[in-house]
């Protein structure tokens, strides 16, 4: 969308084909039974992208903080500023009392990351500046800051191990560790996971729901003049002949194509027949390498209508909530118990995967999210929409899907997380729930197309199919034939809302700049 907004208002004709009903993919909201619901992300992180692509486009957007609480056990703490740092190392100390000194390191090192965020998302992203034009900003904020941002690349690139190694180097406690990282996903490069602290400062909430900033850029696009064709999906690509065709067999020749969806989708798709030998075989090595790596770690998100009002739940915590009824932390539960069921699938029995169940519920991390905290009007009065998410193995809900009893295990997920939150953080849910549904990994992956049922992209893992390093994350968006760009949150990693923004950007720009040299020559 970032893409088709850029380049309809540079004058280019643009079409702009999306598979399902509504664009945004998972920046998305939805309403039920006059309750609202964020379907995808819950609430955003300027990250110094956002906020300065809408200013650029000219988009205006309502937004209000949507602050976050942390809890374990019965303690919450509820973050407001940096001196919310002192709270959280009072929580963690009341906590894990014996670990008072490795509390002390976690929280130097976070300061320390603290510092260095601040330059990195420090200025507007030079991207979305015109910087023929705003010489203030080049001046005055951009020359000064890239020394600095030089010296932060440099420590960044220094911290790219997986958070749960780093975090070995410095905590031995196993369940300070746990609940300090369980709710990352699994290898994040520890610069970014150790970040969270700066990340919960920044979060902010479209009024109207998250999905409002999908909304805005689709106004965007339709006011310079883009086209927008929903229920098309698109099943092959001819490059040479410079085609895409969707499940209709209907096929739109293009000029300029930017993919921004699943990457494995598009090598999978796309016929290389008659592109010169040289563009055909990087293809294939691009190809094999892509093919080869998995999407990242998914979600299961439980979606409750409860007839109890916002105040009952404002006594206890922020409409954006990381919560952890038990403070013994996952262990293996989630890495090594659970890949020996899913390698031992065929003779396990049901009741030993719903005992493993019983466990990775009492003992995880549960991010909630409540709309109406943060808007009144996302809920009929008296009432309260409720989402709880957490991470979930992809390949697990696959071979109980293949298996045949999907149907009887959500039940049992939900009534598990249910008894859970009910039990420890909020009592008032016991009976109060009108209706409730969720989404799973393989909802995902059947909705956008995502492989694996990824949120952010590609896993973690030593060798990356695309551009991870930030200070050459202009080339994220190439791909080895010339007319074929890629965009989103498979262009680059790590990802998320606002890399798939930048690159989006990053893809228009070099389209942009293609066109004028064609129109030159
Ligand atoms: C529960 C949850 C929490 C999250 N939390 C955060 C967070 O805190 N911070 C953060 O930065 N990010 C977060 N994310 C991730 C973030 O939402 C995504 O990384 C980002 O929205 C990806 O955007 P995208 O446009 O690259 O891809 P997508 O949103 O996947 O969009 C791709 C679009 O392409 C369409 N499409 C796919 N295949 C085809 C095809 N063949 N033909 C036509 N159309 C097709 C899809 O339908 C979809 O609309 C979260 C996501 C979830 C689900």
């Amino acid at each position: 969308m970032t893409s088709a907004a850029y380049l309809s208002r540079g004058g280019q004709k643009v079409l702009l084909i999306e598979k399902t009903t509504e664009c945004g993919g998972l920046v998305n909201s939805f309403t039920r039974d006059g309750f609202h619901f964020d379907a995808g992300v819950r609430a955003l992180i300027n990250a110094g992208i956002i906020l300065p692509m809408l200013k650029e486009l000219g988009i205006e957007l309502e937004v209000v903080k949507s602050p976050v609480s942390l809890g374990i056990e019965n303690k919450i703490i509820h973050i407001q500023n940096l001196d919310s740092l002192n709270e959280y190392r009072e929580l963690l100390t009341k906590v894990y009392p014996e670990s008072v000194n490795e509390i002390d390191e976690v929280l130097r090192s976070i300061r320390k990351i603290m510092k260095h965020m601040e330059v990195l998302y420090g200025i507007e992203n030079p991207v979305f500046k015109d910087l023929k034009r705003d010489r203030a900003f080049v001046f005055r904020k951009l020359l000064p800051w890239l020394p600095k941002f030089i010296f932060t690349i440099g420590k960044i690139n220094g911290m790219n191990m997986p958070v749960e190694e780093y975090l070995r180097t410095i905590v031995k406690n196993p369940s300070l560790r746990d609940i300090i990282s369980q709710h990352f996903f699994k290898n994040t490069p520890a610069f970014f996971a150790m970040s969270y602290f700066s990340l919960y400062l920044d979060y902010f909430y479209p009024k109207g729901g998250v999905g409002k900033l999908s909304e805005v850029l689709k106004n965007k696009i339709t006011e310079c003049e883009g086209e927008i064709k929903t229920e098309t999906k698109i099943i092959e690509v001819i490059a040479e002949k410079c085609l895409v065709k969707d499940q209709n067999n209907i096929t739109y020749k293009y000029d300029n194509l930017i993919w921004a969806a699943d990457l494995k989708t598009l090598y999978r798709i796309t016929e290389t027949e008659g592109l010169l030998p040289k563009i055909k075989t990087k293809f294939e090595d691009t190809k094999s390498k892509m093919l080869k790596n998995r999407g990242g770690d998914s979600v299961f998100s439980l979606f409750l209508e409860v007839d109890e009002p916002l105040e009952s739940f404002r006594k206890i915590a922020h409409g954006h909530f990381f919560y952890t009824p038990s403070k013994q932390g996952l262990g293996e539960t989630h890495r090594e118990e659970l890949n020996n069921l899913l390698s031992n699938f065929e003779i396990t029995e049901r009741e030993q995967i719903l005992t493993w169940l019983d466990k990775f519920t009492r003992l995880n991390t549960y991010e909630i999210s409540i709309p109406g905290l943060k808007g009144p009007e996302l809920v009929p009065p008296g009432k309260t929409s409720i989402i709880i998410s957490f991470l979930a193995e992809y390949d697990l809900f696959s071979k109980i899907q293949k298996a045949g009893w999907l149907e009887e295990f959500i039940p049992e997920l939900e009534n598990r997380v249910l008894s859970v939150i009910s039990d420890s953080v909020y009592p008032m849910l016991k009976d109060k729930i009108i209706a409730r549904f969720s989404f799973t990994p393989l909802s995902i992956e059947h909705r956008v197309g995502s492989s694996e049922g990824a949120i952010t992209g590609w896993a973690f893992q030593k060798s990356m199919p695309v551009i991870n390093k930030i200070q050459i994350s202009d080339r994220s968006v190439l791909t080895p034939v010339p007319s074929i760009y890629q965009a989103g949150q498979w262009a680059y990693s790590p990802a998320g809302v606002p890399m798939s923004i930048l690159t989006g950007k990053l893809a228009a720009d070099r389209v942009l700049k293609r066109m004028k040299k064609f129109r030159k020559t």
